[in-house]
């Protein structure tokens, strides 16, 4: 999202080049890697509920389609800049390829606030944006899938578009769709699902059970919601949430000493992610200011909301308690940041590999939706297991190889990989 002092792509580019200069990546390859093969910008004109017309700006950028076709979310926030849209990009290729998932990297955005949108108006923005890229996109060139604000109605719609621009049924187009309407299950799970498969193994690998831990989580979407499930599953603690707070355009951390109750919260919670404070006072909940989260004396922190979060002002108020912080968000930690991070030994994962398990799931939904044959969400669920469980045990076992921090690590696999496939097909 736009802040003045901090450039999403630039930070992308930088972890990049650390990366490049660590692996000694030619000049060629690392030129086509540290930016992006296409980007579209797009206008979207929308006949408002009230009768008048308003034009939304919109994106496409695919950073590298090398290992498959693009793939990445569209994210709707009245923020969002073409830099951040460039970086998220970006950050799928590598995602995708620490998964070993053949696919590349995209991301789309749309500048709105979808609080302040009615559903049609919503639904007219989706095709509005299809539309203008239904050229530039598709099954085997470039798959949307949700993000922040969008959800699988969204999909459904711009799938519906692209379907009726095309004159075919191309469900292998997007991805995060509704189930019954060629979505798979398990895949609104599968990103928070797989933030704690990969917290479980380094658990494992730090000798510590999940029972003995308490965890304090930013945000309250989808991404949180069901990584709080599963760790509570696993007998974890959560005892502090954060989240946006429309109404006063600010947000707070909710806070219980004896850990949070997942169904009462979300009975109180709103579309967004937005828990409702009054409600949460009176069923028990102390209203902290939103940084608090980052404060508590947790093993575990788990930023599960926006870029940019952990960064030099706040790093230091961490507990010395914390052990392992997973980036359940694409980008929450800034460069200064990472580095105290490092310097204190705390075991990262790193977003890259944390937040994969959507895209893993994204990945199984195309493909069950090019076979038009469903799996059991047992199924899904224990091949997303599998596929995050050894995409860590890689990133973990060269990091302890070669001393790497864990965000190198994993960047050294993905990076090496994609240039790998830029190199087998002749590009450089
Ligand atoms: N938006 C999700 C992400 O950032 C999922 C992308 C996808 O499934 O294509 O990883």
């Amino acid at each position: 999202m736009a802040n003045k002092s901090y450039n999403a792509f630039e930070m992308a580019q930088a972890q990049f080049d650390r990366v490049a200069d660590l692996i000694g990546l030619d000049g060629a390859t690392k030129d086509l890697l540290r930016y992006n093969l296409r980007e579209y910008h797009v206008s979207i004109p929308v006949k408002m509920d009230d009768g008048t017309v308003k034009v939304f700006r919109g994106f496409r950028v695919q950073h590298n389609d090398a290992r498959g076709p693009a793939k990445g979310g569209i994210r709707f926030h009245p923020m969002e800049t073409i830099d951040t849209v460039r970086a998220l990009a970006m950050w799928m290729t590598w995602k995708c390829a620490v998964v070993d998932i053949p696919l590349g990297g995209g991301k789309g955005g749309v500048v709105c606030d979808p609080h302040n949108l009615s559903m049609r108006e919503q639904e007219q923005i989706c095709r509005g944006w299809v539309r203008q890229l239904a050229r530039d996109m598709g099954p085997l060139r470039d798959v949307p899938a949700p993000d922040v604000m969008t959800s699988a109605q969204h999909m459904l719609w711009i799938l519906d578009e692209f379907e009726t621009i095309h004159g075919a049924r191309l469900p292998g187009f997007i991805t995060g769709k509704p189930v019954g309407m060629g979505g798979s299950l398990g895949r609104t799970e599968a990103t928070g699902y797989g933030v704690i498969f990969t917290v479980r193994e380094a658990l494992k690998e730090l000798n510590i059970p999940p029972g003995d831990t308490k965890a304090s989580v930013q945000g309250f979407g989808n991404v949180a919601q069901y990584a709080i499930e599963l760790y509570q599953q696993i007998w974890g603690k959560v005892v502090c949430v954060s989240c946006w707070d429309q109404k006063d355009q600010t947000s707070y951390s909710f806070y219980k000493e004896d850990g949070i109750d997942l169904g009462a919260l979300r009975g109180i919670t709103d579309r967004f992610g937005g828990i409702e404070k009054d409600k949460a006072k009176k069923i028990g909940y102390e209203v902290l200011p939103g940084e608090a989260w980052i404060e508590q004396d947790v093993d575990i922190l788990i930023p599960a909301a926006l870029e940019n979060q952990i960064t030099k002002n706040n790093v230091g108020k961490m507990s010395d308690r914390v052990k392992i912080i997973a980036e359940g968000a694409n980008g929450p930690t800034a460069p200064e940041a990472d580095n105290v991070i490092k310097e204190r030994g705390i075991f990262l994962i790193p977003d890259l590999l944390a937040n994969a398990g959507g895209v893993t799931c994204s990945y199984f939904e195309q493909v069950q939706s090019n076979m038009n044959y469903y799996w059991e969400k047992d199924e899904v669920l224990g091949k997303l297991d599998t596929k995050m469980t050894s995409a860590f045990n890689a990133v973990s076992e060269l990091a302890k190889k070669r001393k790497l921090y864990m965000r190198d690590a994993a960047y050294v696999i993905a990076v090496g990989r994609v240039a790998q496939a830029c190199k087998d097909r002749g590009w450089v």
